[in-house]
């Protein structure tokens, strides 16, 4: 059987089946999966439950049977040592939360872990963050420095237990331990105070949700440039008070990936400190995914005993972001922890559980009725994803922001964790880290490194002081090649690559492209009309020089000063775009949005790139269509007159309902003679605005009302944080 099949109690459970239908035979882990060998009359029902019967962690790739004559020496079912020797191709799995078992102990007074933070067994608890290398057994993890006490061992050692080859269980008398007790952790964040926990893949800020204070002073030291911070409630319950969801997210919510989900916020919710998301519609929200989480609640509901406290609503509601100052890696060491954080967090509270390698948490958001990354970390890294057929192991390093780097193996990608962008040293050195990791639990020695085509990206020189065969590979054509990946779609297909900034073949920035794409080539049929961006790289958080730009657009560039005068040099950035100085052209949707914020007053400065679209989005209650707003010329989508529309709307909320939904329209009607031209029914939708649910709602209604059917990327994120994905991808077929 192959799959992820190791490491999550699949032999106990195969060995449990067996007693029930009365086989005899054995099981054992070998390099490809587990292999089973079993007699007797129930042979067909021990098939059919083997997967139907899975247990929780789970997942099962391939089943192959081969008939051998019968053994009449067997009396047993027996489970056997593992075979390790030759390729180790069966992954490890991610990290999971807190199972409904290991917490009914963890809040048993009777229990020998109760109000143990590192309690797990085989369906829950730690995994791809604590593992240096495969086979995944104790001594190759971070506990290997935590003998078993006897009662742990005869745990471990025993099938029918749940903790049966558990390589990260624990217990107070042989485990891990907590430098402050929960009491205190609760007593300080109660009193205001920012908290940094250790978690699973890093460690988190964390303060008290309700107090503006704290909140606004964890803004401040981390210099977060009013990016949204992530709620940590108890439960579902807790949760609802604050947002809406559907069953669809209720599960997204309760998963054991334990993501943050971006969901609806309630006008009717109770307080929050109003610096957590200004000005968005939706809240990032998780729930708890480490039994130290958990005590935290539970010491805020009073300490109850049992798990009944964990269905009714709690009071204890927590900002909870990674603790990344400065935009650099995620903080994993406790030394480093206590370096890099003095100054920021009042308490530090860590363990002496090692996290090998960093994991940020990862955001997910429902786009189109499917769930869909805004981030891939913790709880899915290294989750492969499956290819349409095998290739040759390929290494990928993405572009410059919001970094991933993805490793081929046979017909799996397997996409790293979020690196982040690397424009300091400390990232550059996470992602070194991350591609030497990868390569070595998977086993993989790359023959080539795929790259993006920008000779500055340090990601870039990374690929060729590799000493490796690069290539290249265009920006937009591995956004729509990355959906191909994940969709197994062969052959060629038309994709929009709707973006922020990509360099394109003609060393143009690109970022609003209509490609065909086949394998490694990748041809321009068309793109949005280009828009100056005075400034350059400072257009994109400056969203009024890019309403600038689309005012000289319309013939209007008078206007520039009186309109624009407040927020910075209005009279030099008309002269930028007039003599075409310092004002590169961009074909690039994020900055086509960036000007509609510009003109509707929607964060005319921001503090990040794409934090004005955000506010825009939130805006839309229904879409509407400015029929006649745009012109299709050569294949290029000019949206110049919708920008002009814009200037005569009431008010934002209109201005932001008429972009959205026209847009959409416009690239609906931009795509669909070429998509009959080629003979094709589909379309893929690809790069960061796709991150916008409204958009991206439109878009697939949109084809959909014409018989076409839009793929959008489901399992790696829609941003360059599924570039390195396409990367492989694309690269694959010229090797
Ligand atoms: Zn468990
Ligand atoms: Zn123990």
């Amino acid at each position: 059987m192959r799959g992820r099949v190791q490491g999550v109690g699949f032999r106990p459970h195969v060995h449990a089946l067996a007693g029930r239908l009365g086989l005899t035979g054995w099981v054992l882990n070998d390099p490809q999966g587990v292999l089973i060998e079993a007699q007797g009359s129930g042979v067909a029902a021990f098939q059919a439950a083997l997967s139907a019967e899975a247990p929780p962690l789970a997942r099962i790739d391939a089943v192959e049977c081969e008939a051998i004559p019968p053994l009449s020496s067997e009396t047993a079912f027996s489970i056997r040592h593992s075979l390790s020797a030759g390729t180790v191709a069966t992954g490890i799995g991610p990290d999971a939360t807190v199972c409904p078992a290991c917490l009914a102990e963890l809040f048993d007074p009777a229990d020998r872990r109760h109000r143990y933070a590192f309690l797990n067994c085989t369906h829950c608890g730690p995994r791809y963050t604590i593992t240096r290398q495969l086979p995944y057994d104790r001594p190759q993890t971070a506990m290997t420095g935590f003998p078993l006490c006897p009662d742990c061992l005869a745990e471990y050692e025993d099938p029918a237990n749940r903790r049966f080859h558990a390589q990260p269980t624990a217990c107070p008398a042989c485990g891990p331990r907590l430098s402050y007790p929960p009491e205190d952790i609760v007593a300080a964040l109660r009193a205001g105070r920012i908290v940094a926990i250790k978690g699973l893949g890093g460690f988190h800020l964390a303060c008290d949700a309700t107090r503006a204070d704290a909140v606004e002073r964890l803004r401040r030291v981390k210099q977060r440039n009013g990016k949204p911070f992530a709620l940590m409630v108890a439960n579902t319950e807790s949760a609802i008070r604050h947002v809406w969801m559907d069953a669809g997210e209720r599960a997204l919510l309760e998963g054991v990936a334990r993501p943050i989900v971006l969901l609806r916020r309630r006008d009717d919710a109770p307080e929050l400190a109003p610096e957590i998301a200004p000005g968005l519609a939706w809240l990032g929200v998780m729930l708890p995914c480490t039994p130290l989480h958990y005590l935290l609640f539970h010491e805020a509901a009073g300490r109850p005993d049992g798990t009944g406290w964990l269905d009714v609503p709690q009071d204890l509601t927590l900002v909870m972001t990674s603790a990344n100052p400065g935009g650099e890696p995620l903080a994993i060491g406790n030394e480093e922890a206590r370096e890099r954080l003095a100054g920021i967090a009042d308490l530090i509270v860590d363990h002496d559980r090692d996290i090998v390698i960093r994991a940020d948490d990862s955001v997910v958001r429902k786009l189109a009725g499917a769930p869909a990354f805004l981030r891939r970390g913790r709880g899915h890294v290294p989750e492969p994803i499956r290819l349409a057929h095998p290739v040759p192991p390929v290494l990928a390093v993405g572009g410059h922001l919001k970094t991933t780097v993805c490793v081929t193996r046979g017909d799996e990608a397997f996409l790293s964790q979020h690196i982040g962008d690397l424009d300091n040293a400390a990232t550059l050195g996470f992602l070194e880290e991350t591609v030497g990791h990868l390569l070595h639990i998977l086993g993989v020695e790359p023959v080539a490194v795929a790259h993006d085509r920008h000779p500055d990206f340090q990601s870039t020189r990374f690929a060729e002081m590799s000493g490796l065969p690069t290539v290249p590979v265009q920006h937009h054509h591995a956004h729509v090649a990355a959906v191909m990946a994940e969709h197994r779609v062969e052959g060629p297909a038309v994709g929009l690559a709707l973006d922020g900034f990509g360099l394109g073949e003609d060393g143009g920035s690109w970022g609003g492209e209509m490609l065909l794409v086949d394998g490694m080539r990748s041809e321009r049929l068309g793109s949005l009309a280009p828009l100056a961006q005075p400034g350059g790289d400072v257009a994109a958080r400056q969203p009024w020089r890019m309403a600038a730009a689309a005012l000289a657009r319309m013939g209007r560039a008078d206007e520039i000063a009186s309109r624009f005068a407040a927020h910075g040099p209005a009279e030099g950035v008309r002269r930028m775009i007039e003599r075409g100085i310092n004002a590169p052209l961009t074909s690039s949707c994020g900055r086509w949005f960036d000007a509609a914020c510009g003109l509707l007053g929607v964060r005319a400065v921001a503090g990040f790139e794409g934090e004005a679209p955000m506010a825009l989005e939130s805006l839309v209650r229904q879409t509407r269509v400015a029929d006649g707003t745009w012109r299709i010329d050569n294949g290029e989508l000019d949206l110049t007159p919708l920008l002009e529309r814009l200037l005569t709307v009431a008010d934002a909320v209109e201005g932001a309902e008429l972009f959205h939904g026209t847009l959409a329209a416009a690239l609906v009607d931009w795509t669909l003679p070429v998509l009959s031209a080629h003979g094709m029914g589909r379309v893929m939708l690809s790069g960061g605005c796709l991150m916008n649910a409204i958009l991206a709602e439109e878009l697939v209604a949109g084809f959909r009302a014409a018989g076409v059917e839009a793929l959008l990327p489901r399992l790696a994120p829609a941003n360059d944080g599924g570039l390195s994905l396409g990367q492989a991808w694309a690269a694959s077929f010229v090797l």
